[in-house]
């Protein structure tokens, strides 16, 4: 469910006509719903509610200071993977007590910083890394919240470039190693064992995996258990995934229904790290048509919208819908829509049917909110886009177009 629709033969983000925002605003634009992510957020809440939990969006996804903190109002925490995400996170007012820290290269100083920021718990990914953590909490007289984070070797289905629970993963700790780990965890003088981490992957279409996963957990947390370890965080990551074409994901609710039952009697607080539910839909990025070229075997739309602005057809092979943001009489044109990068690879869409467009006219790509903006580069010493937030009948520009003075920032 999203807030782009169509009135009359103009597309609007809720009360605000697209078209009105790029020319004020220029383009290549990412625009984003307030009212999507907060319905997104509360959907992803509600499925929950019968159990303690706290919902931590994946700042990854898109760490926008406006996008943190309408989920900071909303009650929401964050997932962080590095020392900058906390930084935009604190700056955006998350309460720390609803902050976790993932990633397999978490550095001396960004665990310091975490630290001293009092953030819930470190999702540790490997041994030594829970060395240096407790090394660092004692360097500074304070004791580390921390869940491992667990492999449990559950195929998500989905791209391999987005799988991260597999047993060939480079992340977390293999589930079979992981009670003698938390045995070793237990013994440091700094470190407080509260959880049980796992994140299996993105764009899972299903909910099986997430209950294969959680089974293996819980059979993890019952053997702690039986050690004399108590775990009072299960973390099941992020991943629930959104329709871009033609997928069916379920609903969160469903996600709810199916895990709720399996954890509400163990008396553990449940997090969850959803990004790209929460945020993919709720955005899109709005480029306008440069020129049109037929080549001997193919038609190309050129737009000014690249790969530096939106990555993921490129790295994913995605699919993005691409819509005219005013409809035209109907003839089509089956095209390859690029953008302006010198690179084969730089395309929004392949052998694409669409409305044939005029130079001028405006494209919107769709489901441009997660890992859109976020992924976005300089590359071709492009200025990065403006992003813009939609309220109702008003919208805010809630980051500036980069100016070719931010492109030579601290350079010599
Ligand atoms: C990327 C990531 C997420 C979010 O994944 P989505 O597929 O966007 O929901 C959550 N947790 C961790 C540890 C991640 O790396």
């Amino acid at each position: 469910m999203h807030d782009f629709n169509y009135i009359g033969s103009d597309l609007y983000c809720e009360k605000v006509p697209i078209k009105k925002i790029a020319e004020e605003v220029g383009t290549p634009v990412y625009i984003y719903s307030s009212n999507t992510l907060r319905n997104h957020y509360h959907a992803f809440d509600l499925a929950f509610a019968d159990i303690p939990h706290i919902v931590c969006f994946a700042v990854k996804a898109n760490s926008n200071l406006s996008i943190l903190r309408l989920f900071a109002s909303e009650g929401g925490g964050v997932d962080i993977v590095s020392g900058g995400e906390l930084f935009r996170a604190l700056r955006a007012g998350i309460d720390p007590q609803k902050i976790v820290f993932a990633g397999i290269g978490k550095t001396e100083e960004e665990v310091s910083f975490a630290l001293k920021s009092n953030i819930l718990m470190f999702n540790v990914e490997s041994s030594l890394e829970l060395q240096k953590i407790n090394e660092v909490a004692g360097s500074l007289g304070l004791k580390a919240r921390v869940a491992l984070r667990v492999n449990p070797d559950i195929d998500p289905k989905t791209h391999p470039y987005i799988a991260t629970g597999l047993k060939k993963s480079k992340f977390g700790i293999a589930i079979s190693r992981a009670l003698g780990e938390y045995q070793i965890a237990s013994t440091l003088p700094n470190i407080e064992v509260v959880g049980v981490h796992k994140h299996i992957g993105s764009q899972i279409t299903e909910v099986g995996p997430f209950v294969a996963a959680m089974e293996k957990i819980l059979e993890l947390v019952k053997g702690l258990k039986e050690s004399g370890i108590e775990i009072k965080y299960i973390d099941a990551g992020g991943g629930l995934g959104i329709r871009y074409g033609e997928e069916k994901p379920p609903h969160p609710k469903e996600l709810g229904k199916a895990l709720v039952p399996m954890i509400k009697d163990l008396g553990c607080t449940l997090i969850f790290e959803p990004g790209r539910v929460l945020v993919g839909n709720a955005g899109i990025l709005v480029t306008k048509v440069l020129y049109l070229k037929s080549g001997e075997v193919k038609n190309f739309v050129i737009v000014d919208a690249g790969m530096n602005d939106l990555i993921r057809p490129s790295l994913y092979d995605a699919h993005h819908e691409i819509i005219p943001v005013e409809k035209q009489d109907g003839s089509y044109l089956t095209a390859d829509v690029v953008g302006p990068i010198c690179e084969s690879g730089d395309f929004l869409a392949k052998d694409r049917k669409i409305e044939k467009p005029e130079p001028g006219n405006l494209l919107a790509v769709m489901s441009a909110g997660a890992y859109g903006f976020t992924m976005s580069s300089n590359y071709n010493s492009r200025r990065r886009v403006a992003e813009v937030m939609v309220e109702g009948e008003k919208y805010t520009v809630i980051r500036k177009r980069e100016s070719y003075e931010d492109l030579i920032r601290g350079e010599e």
